[in-house]
């Protein structure tokens, strides 16, 4: 029987939104094994801290047997070939997410040559969103509801108390 493929899922996740939600989703339908893995050290200052992000992602993605939360520091494909990883898994949103991915696959790749990236588009309802858009939004008093989980929600509520 062939290996169980397991996948890792980086991103700074700061905070997770619904489009992170719909990739984690569908790379969980496809490979056995889905670690969604939080960048501890960012360089600039994330509104949440690594332990805050990884539980709520630990709280929104509890339902799904395959799909675990962990963290990571340093590189990349060092963690992903710690964890026994044979895929990398990155979401492209539009064409200005490639270049940036596209550089990043290839000296991935030149680093570990053992390991694929492989990526993957979100629902188109989705595609323009990003976990500093929302910030901002939040922060002017525009409304997010439905581009979160409601946990992102009530966590952005909190900070303001
Ligand atoms: P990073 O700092 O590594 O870009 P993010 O948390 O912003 O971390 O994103 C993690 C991954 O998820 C990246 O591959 C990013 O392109 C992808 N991503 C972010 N937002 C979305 C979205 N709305 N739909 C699909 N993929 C997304």
């Amino acid at each position: 029987m062939a290996e169980p493929v397991i996948a890792i899922y980086p991103g700074s996740f700061d905070p997770v939104t619904n489009g992170h939600l719909d990739i984690i989703r569908r790379s969980g339908s496809v490979f056995d094994t889905v670690i969604v893995a939080v960048l501890q050290n960012l360089e600039k200052k994330p509104l949440f801290s690594a332990e805050e992000r990884l539980g709520i992602l630990r709280e929104v993605t509890g339902s799904w047997e395959n799909v675990k939360v962990d963290s990571f520091d340093g590189l990349l494909v060092s963690y992903a070939v710690e964890k026994g990883a044979r895929v990398i898994v990155r979401g492209i949103r539009a064409v200005t997410d490639y270049e940036y991915e596209f550089q990043m696959a290839l000296m991935n790749r030149r680093m570990e040559s053992s390991i694929e990236t492989i990526f993957m588009l979100p629902s188109s309802e989705y595609s323009y969103l990003s976990s500093s858009l929302i910030k901002e939004v939040y922060a002017l008093g525009g409304d997010i509801t439905g581009l979160v989980p409601e946990v992102v929600e009530s966590s952005l509520r909190g900070l303001d108390g």
